[in-house]
């Protein structure tokens, strides 16, 4: 089968990796794609939100399946118009992925179905916002409604923090429309797990659980960015956990979109906080995670292309899915200056020297003539699996060490935490 894997970075390497693996699939496309996914797919220089020219595409090439990476095309409604013109798909309709594109709405559906999640308010003006902040007082986290790359969200330690970040989104649209309805949150204490669950919109199979460090430095320190690595299996997503994350999260989030006529087929993501109060839901997103996907993909033994069949049919049920019961670690190494400032084209030296059980995905690179540079922020994510998280660690950085660019940037702790819990 032809299959085109819709966008550019980390995750799309890694499905596009994981899609070659499959006796069924005979030749992937990669819109754009990237240097690194180029070894794999032909890239098609589209870009990922022009939901028309990848249908004609799609059309023209007589794709089988598409699979979508990231979020926009979904809320652009991809799936809805491809299914439309009688393409297959996979991912949620623009309608179940507005569970990721408006938190607001995902707050009421988790109101409405008991799924446990910070206690919040929704505001539309800013005097009640503002009055909210100095009822409840700090830490409190003040939440854009819509998309907003992952800057919308601000954890405040302080009124005067959270009151501000009110008025920038409110006030000043830092944000535009995304910022005109805010969510406002209590801080919740604990450890984070990002949780991928298989879904049918009706039966829901979670993926193995992962950590994303999201700060740009060692200890947590500086600010969030799109993530500077993953693990998987985070320990703290103990079985109990496991339990309760299924039977009171995913389940009834997936029944309750069903009943709110939002059916979802695709990956659903949960990010949880683990508090002393039992787990609970900061967000969900409609896609895989970036670089969760990674780590995760790398321990699926099962092909791909057979899950996302069986989905597409909604029998997910009977589909047998199987998982390594190795660790895997993904280092991202990024542009000096990320999430801030950045330059690009820097050569990059040292790829294709990974050795067995470790793979180079690649999020920010291009080709300029033969050679490969940088061409975003996140530029590699240096995965690698191991019998343990230790043996997994050791290899990813092993392999991170051979790589140079000028002015590469990447954490040195990435699966620490999971160390320390044993
Ligand atoms: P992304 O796009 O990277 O997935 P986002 O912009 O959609 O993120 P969230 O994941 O909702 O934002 O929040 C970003 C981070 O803020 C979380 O990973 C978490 O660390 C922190 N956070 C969010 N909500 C809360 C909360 N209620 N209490 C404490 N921390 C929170």
């Amino acid at each position: 089968m032809k299959v085109l894997v819709v966008g550019g970075g980390g995750r799309e390497h890694a499905l596009v990796w994981k899609l070659s693996q499959s006796p069924k699939v005979s030749k992937i496309y990669c819109a754009p794609g990237n240097a690194g996914i180029s070894e794999l797919a032909e890239c098609v220089p589209i870009p990922a939100g022009d939901v028309e020219a990848l249908q004609e595409f799609a059309l023209d090439k007589k794709i089988d399946l598409t699979v979508v990476g990231p979020e926009a095309p979904l809320m652009a409604g991809i799936v809805n118009k491809f299914s439309a013109a009688g393409l297959k798909i996979f991912g949620p309709s623009q309608e179940a992925a507005e569970i990721e594109g408006s938190k607001a709405l995902a707050k009421e559906i988790m109101e409405k179905y008991h799924i446990p999640t910070a206690k919040y308010q929704v505001f539309i003006e800013i005097e009640p916002a503002i009055a909210y902040i100095k009822e409840v007082g700090a830490p409190i986290v003040v939440k854009a409604d819509g998309l907003a790359a992952g800057k919308g969200v601000i954890v405040a330690q302080d009124e005067d923090t959270a009151v501000m970040a009110v008025k920038e989104m409110m006030e000043e649209k830092a944000f535009g429309e995304a910022g005109a309805k805010v969510v406002i949150e209590e801080f919740l204490e604990g450890e984070e797990v990002s949780i991928l669950a298989f879904t049918d919109g009706e039966h829901v199979v979670p993926m193995v659980s992962a950590q994303d460090h999201k700060r740009i430095f060692d200890g947590d320190q500086g600010p969030n960015t799109g993530g500077m690595g993953a693990y998987s299996p985070a320990p703290v997503y103990t079985g109990e956990i496991a339990q309760v994350t299924v039977e009171k999260i995913l389940q009834p989030t997936v029944a309750g979109l069903k009943a709110e006529g939002r059916t979802y087929r695709g990956v659903i993501y949960a990010g949880l906080m683990v508090t002393k109060d039992g787990v609970k839901v900061l967000e969900y997103n409609a896609r895989f995670g970036d670089p969760e996907t990674q780590p995760v993909l790398m321990r699926l033994e099962t092909d791909l292309v057979n899950i996302i069949e069986a989905i597409l049919a909604g029998r997910l049920c009977g589909q047998e899915i199987k998982w390594s019961g190795d660790a895997a670690v993904c280092v991202v190494i990024a542009s000096g200056g990320y999430p801030g400032h950045y330059e690009t084209g820097k050569p990059i030296r040292g790829l294709g020297q990974a050795g067995p059980e470790a793979y180079v995905f690649h999020a920010g690179t291009a080709f300029r003539g033969e050679e490969v540079v940088t061409s975003g922020g996140r530029v590699l994510g240096v995965t690698a699996s191991g019998k343990t998280v230790k043996e997994a660690i050791n290899r990813a950085y092993g392999e991170t060490e051979k790589i140079r660019f000028a002015e590469m940037h990447y954490r040195t702790d990435i699966g620490a935490k999971a160390l320390n819990r044993k």
